[in-house]
C-alpha cells in the first residue's frame, strides 16, 4: 500500500577531485550540506534528500553507488559537480547504478560577485563546466537520467526536483507492486490483455490470480459490528440517498472482506470482473470506490494494467492537490471545438476526483444478473488533468498520455446513476481521439488532476518503456511519423 513519502531518501552526491586541496573540499562539503538542508525545508520536496559525500575517487563513487543500490530506503541519487570532477572516475560506479538518477545542474551562488570574484572563487564555483564533463559520461554510457538546470533556490527548480522525486518514487513503487486478480479479463476483450511476464520483468509488477471462492471466505467472515462501523463512516463522508440499506451494508461487507484479503497479501491493486462474481450478491461498486479512495489501484473487467497504473499514480501524487481515478471514455457530446467526453464506468470511479459530496445510491446494473449494487454518485472536479493509458504493443509497453481540461458537467443528467466526469481532451476531441486511437490507447485510463504528462514521461523513461504525449500543440502528421520511428527504434533497442 501507499508509502509515507517522508521515509523515502534521495542520496545527494557531490563530485569533485583531490587537486583543489583540503580547504576547497571542505567548502564544497559545507555548501552541499547547506543546499540539501534548505531543499529539505521546501514544501515542493516530497521526500528526504540526504547529503552523502564529496566524491573524489573512483573507489568512493563505486562504494556509494553500491550502497545506494542495496539500501532499501534509497529511492534514487542526485549528483552535482560543484567543482570539476573528471568523469572517467565515475565510470565504474555509474556502470553499476540500478536506481533513478538525477543530474542537478546548478551552482551554489546565484550571481557573479563583481568585486569579490578572484581565482579562488573561480576554482570553487565551476559547475558551469564541471557538470558538462559529468553530463558527457552519462550520455556516453547511455544512462537513463534526468537533467534539471537552474538556480537551486528558485521555486520552479525546487518544483522540478520534487516532481522528479515523485516519478522516482513511482519507479520504486512499481518494482514492488502486487496486483490481485479476482477473475480473468473480460472474455474476448483485447486491450486489457497483455504479457504479465514482460510487465514483471520491465516494470516489476507481480500480477497473479486468486479464485473468487478464496475471497468469498473473507467476505463471509465479516461481522455485523464491523459493517456497522463502516456504515457510520459512510454516513459521515457521503449523503445516503437510498432506503435500500441492505444493499449498502452488503457493499460494506465487500469492502472489509476485500481490504482484509489485500492487506494480508500485501497487495497494492486489484481487479475483478462482472463475468466472475460466483457467490457474490452484487458487483463491488461502493466497495471498490472506497478502496480506491484509500489508495488501492483498481481495474474492472480484469484490466490489471489500469489497476497497477492507478496504484503507481496515486502513490506518486500523494500530498498533491487533486485526485486520481480509474476512468473510461463513455460517451461524447459533439459541439465542434468544444466537444466533450463524458467519462464514467459501470460503478467504479474514485471519489478523490469528486467536486461535490458524493451520494450513495442503489440502482439496477443491467449487466451481470446480480442484485442492485450501491455506488457513490457524484460530479467530477474541473480543471487541468491528464488521462493515461498503458498498452501492450507485443514486445514492448507503450504509455499514452492526453492532456485534458475537465469541466463541470454541462447538464445535470438526473437519470444517470453513476459518478461522472466531463472533459475536453486537448487540443480538441477530433484531434485527440484520432491521435489516441492511432496510438492504440485503451477505453480504460487513469485520470489524474494532480500529475502532469512530465511526471509520467520521467517515470516511463526510468522504466524504459515508450511514452506518447497528446498535448495541446500536437501536430498529427508529426505524431504519426513519431509513432513510425518509435516502432523502429524500439525494435532495434
Ligand atoms: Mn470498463
Amino acid at each position: 500500500m501507499m508509502k509515507d513519502l517522508k521515509t523515502c531518501q534521495f542520496w545527494f552526491i557531490t563530485g569533485s577531485q583531490h587537486l583543489y586541496g583540503e580547504e576547497t573540499l571542505k567548502k564544497v562539503a559545507e555548501h552541499s550540506e547547506s543546499m540539501v538542508e534548505k531543499l529539505n525545508q521546501a514544501n515542493q520536496i516530497p521526500a528526504e534528500i540526504v547529503f552523502k559525500i564529496v566524491a573524489t575517487t573512483s573507489e568512493a563513487i563505486e562504494n556509494i553507488i553500491e550502497e545506494a543500490n542495496y539500501d532499501k530506503s534509497c529511492v534514487g541519487i542526485i549528483t552535482w559537480m560543484h567543482t570539476f570532477s573528471p568523469s572517467k572516475m565515475w565510470i565504474r560506479g555509474l556502470g553499476k547504478l540500478q536506481k533513478p538518477y538525477l543530474h542537478l545542474h546548478t551552482q551554489f551562488n546565484r550571481e557573479i560577485p563583481n568585486e569579490d570574484i578572484d581565482m579562488d572563487f573561480m576554482n570553487l564555483n565551476q559547475a558551469a563546466h564541471g557538470d558538462r564533463e559529468h553530463g558527457f559520461i552519462g550520455t556516453r554510457m547511455r544512462l537513463p537520467r534526468k537533467v534539471i538546470v537552474g538556480y537551486w533556490e528558485d521555486k520552479h527548480v525546487k518544483e522540478k526536483i520534487g516532481l522528479w522525486m515523485r516519478s522516482a518514487i513511482g519507479v520504486m513503487t512499481s518494482k514492488k507492486l502486487k496486483v490481485a486478480r479476482f477473475g480473468d479479463n473480460m472474455r474476448d476483450v483485447a486491450v486489457t490483455e497483455g504479457d504479465k511476464v514482460e510487465a514483471q520483468i520491465k516494470l516489476g509488477w507481480s500480477v497473479n490470480t486468486y479464485p473468487v471462492g478464496d475471497l468469498l471466505a473473507y467476505i463471509d467472515a465479516v461481522s455485523e459490528a464491523e459493517i456497522d462501523a463502516i456504515v457510520k463512516e459512510y454516513e459521515q463522508a457521503y449523503i445516503i440517498k437510498t432506503d435500500n440499506i441492505e444493499s449498502v451494508r452488503y457493499q460494506a461487507r465487500l469492502e472489509i472482506g476485500m481490504e482484509t484479503f489485500l492487506k494480508k497479501g500485501g497487495f497494492d491493486a486489484f481487479v475483478n470482473t462482472f463475468e466472475d462474481l460466483n457467490g457474490m450478491k452484487q458487483l463491488p461498486g461502493l466497495a471498490s470506490q472506497r478502496l480506491m479512495e484509500k489508495g488501492y489501484g483498481f481495474g474492472p473487467e480484469g484490466d490489471w494494467k489500469v489497476a497497477a497504473m492507478t496504484s503507481v499514480m496515486k502513490t506518486m501524487a500523494q500530498g498533491l492537490v487533486g485526485g486520481t481515478s480509474l476512468m473510461e471514455d463513455y460517451t461524447y457530446h459533439f459541439a465542434g471545438e468544444e466537444s466533450l467526453i463524458l467519462g464514467s464506468h459501470m460503478l467504479e470511479i474514485c471519489p478523490t476526483v469528486a467536486a461535490t459530496k458524493p451520494s450513495i445510491e442503489v440502482h439496477p446494473l443491467g449487466i451481470g444478473g446480480k442484485d442492485d449494487p450501491a455506488r457513490l454518485v457524484f460530479e467530477g472536479a474541473s480543471g487541468k488533468a491528464i488521462c493515461a493509458s498503458l498498452i501492450d504493443m507485443g514486445g514492448r509497453l507503450r504509455l499514452i498520455v492526453n492532456d485534458i481540461l475537465a469541466v463541470k458537467p454541462i447538464m445535470a443528467m438526473p437519470n444517470l446513476p453513476v459518478a461522472r466526469v466531463m472533459w475536453k481532451p486537448l487540443p480538441n476531441l477530433e484531434t485527440s481521439a484520432e491521435a489516441w486511437i492511432t496510438a492504440g490507447g485503451a477505453h480504460h485510463s487513469v485520470i489524474s488532476f494532480s500529475l502532469t504528462a512530465n511526471e509520467l514521461r520521467d517515470w516511463a523513461n526510468m522504466m524504459d518503456i515508450e511514452f506518447v504525449h497528446i498535448a495541446e500543440d500536437i501536430d498529427l502528421y508529426r505524431f504519426k511519423q513519431d509513432l513510425l520511428i518509435a516502432d523502429l527504434a524500439w525494435k532495434l533497442k
